[in-house]
């Protein structure tokens, strides 16, 4: 089997990894749009034969979680390319498309796997590992072809709520990998640095929801559930029912999983303009006592709320999302400012930091690891044994 990474050997982001069997049959592993990209462009797409018109040596695609860094290009396909998901990336793509998000789409030949449940493309073999992530339904893979083993870590975590998921791994990883294709988002960053657990970032929450007299707004990602999860549960312990978005409660309501918070739930609302369904809360209702309340902002509910008295400083905003993505919410960041209402950022990564790299890989002990999903490939030389770098496009042995 060979290798050949045609995106993220250089970069966070547009991951694209092409596998060729020795039968000349092919696998791609994601399709991201690069996170700098400024638009959805088909001249995005890697150089990687098949891709606008199916050959038959091209066999199909492996997106291993919802994160238009790992599947976006996915937009430029022939529609009848195979592309293999878990239900939750199918699920939560198809939501996004139905509110009409920019870059939605759905592709058109989807297959759905399942955890730690092997299946054949060709002569692959593959067998997924549910992660732990900020992402829902996120997947490491053990790829087998030719009799070598790739081991994909897709991006992955061990501080966020399926922590477990880490311990239980490391406890029994897969064995016999040749090449362990590892991300390293961390990278660059301080090497000893352990990143700050979900859980403790609740109780962060709870405390800035306690002190706060008014509302407390939240910018937050309706995709990030892990997030939502400690939102809510902080909101819960403050005496606060959580106000999400129609968006934000689809996303909760098509993960079809009992735990998560959901809008049947009494302490759980949805924002509208209208008090017609049981789960609705409007402004006015909010503004009767608005200490009772956490709102997740959504593009609708900030429009309505931005010129209410609720924005006031006895409010209080958390920002609650990776620092770059703060441009994108410039508006609201300075409305908070100049209604001088209180600002924290409470964020944890949705990254594995360079100790839980090193346990991961210490675990599955490869004959060889291939940085990807890193600004700094080098680094990985000084934090892990038997590093071997590759470029972009540059095909390798398994
Ligand atoms: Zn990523
Ligand atoms: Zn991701």
């Amino acid at each position: 089997m060979k290798a050949c990474i045609k995106r993220g050997a250089n970069q966070i982001g547009g991951s694209a990894v092409e596998l060729t069997a020795s039968s000349g049959e092919r696998l791609i592993i994601d399709l991201g749009l690069p996170l700098d990209a400024e638009e959805n462009n088909a001249n995005l797409l890697p150089d990687i034969k098949g891709l606008k018109n199916k050959t038959d040596d091209l066999l199909g695609i492996l997106i291993s979680h919802p994160h238009q860094d790992h599947y976006g290009l996915g937009l430029h396909i022939d529609n009848s390319i195979p592309v293999y998901m878990s239900q939750a990336t199918a699920d939560i793509m198809d939501v996004c498309v139905k509110h009409n998000l920019p870059n939605a789409f759905a592709f058109g030949n989807i297959h759905i796997f399942d955890d730690k449940t092997s299946f054949s493309i060709g002569p692959f073999t593959i067998t997924p590992y549910l992660v732990d992530h900020s992402a829902y339904g996120a997947y490491a893979f053990l790829i087998e072809a030719d009799g070598k083993r790739l081991f994909y870590s897709g991006d992955f975590r061990a501080h966020g709520r399926k922590g477990k998921l880490f311990d239980g791994f490391i406890k029994n990883p897969p064995k016999d990998i040749d090449v362990l294709m590892m991300e390293g988002s961390c990278l660059g960053r301080e090497q000893s640095t352990k990143y700050p657990s979900e859980a403790s970032l609740e109780a962060e929450f709870e405390k800035v929801f306690k002190k706060t007299k008014s509302v407390a707004f939240i910018q937050s990602s309706s995709q990030n559930i892990d997030r939502i999860v400690t939102i809510y549960r902080a909101a819960k312990k403050s005496g606060r029912t959580l106000v999400i978005s129609g968006y934000t409660g689809h996303i909760l309501m098509v993960l079809n999983n009992e735990h998560l918070p959901s809008l049947k739930w009494p302490d759980i609302k949805k924002f509208a303009t209208d008090s017609t369904a049981p789960h609705n809360i409007t402004k006015e209702m909010i503004e009767q006592n608005p200490s009772k309340y956490v709102i997740m902002f959504g593009g609708l509910i900030f429009n309505i709320l931005k010129s209410s008295s609720l924005v006031n400083e006895n409010a209080s905003f958390i920002y609650s999302m990776w620092d770059g993505y703060k441009e994108l919410y410039q508006e609201r960041l300075d409305l908070m400012k100049e209604k001088n209402v209180p600002m924290y950022d409470i964020h944890t990564s949705g990254h594995a930091d360079i100790p839980t790299l090193q346990k991961f890989a210490l675990a599955i002990n490869p004959k060889r690891i291939v940085p990807i999903h890193t600004f700094f490939p080098k680094q990985f030389k000084e934090v892990f044994d038997n590093v071997e770098l590759h470029d972009d496009k540059e095909v390798f042995k398994i």
